[in-house]
């Protein structure tokens, strides 16, 4: 259970411009789109996490790719296990 609306995912989509806001590698969004051609699928990726109080506000959503949405919560095991 995601608690983000389709219509919410696509205005961040198009909002960042189809584009891993933290590499800028082209992503497509909706499967068995004609776009999907050797793109990856976007994800959408809370800034504050929903558990640190962060909301499905567009302003708290931004768009990557699945490669920088792994590292980026791997790093942020790393920083909470420093604390
Ligand atoms: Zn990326």
């Amino acid at each position: 259970m995601s608690g983000q609306s389709q219509a919410r995912k696509k205005f961040v989509f198009e909002r960042d411009g189809k584009k891993c806001k933290r590499c800028g590698c082209a992503l497509y969004l909706e499967k068995g789109s004609k776009e999907n051609n050797g793109k990856m699928k976007g994800h959408i990726h809370h800034i504050k996490h929903r558990k640190d109080g962060g909301t499905n506000d567009p302003d708290n959503l931004m768009l990557t790719c699945w490669p920088c949405e792994k590292s980026w919560h791997r790093n942020d095991e790393k920083e909470r296990r420093k604390k």
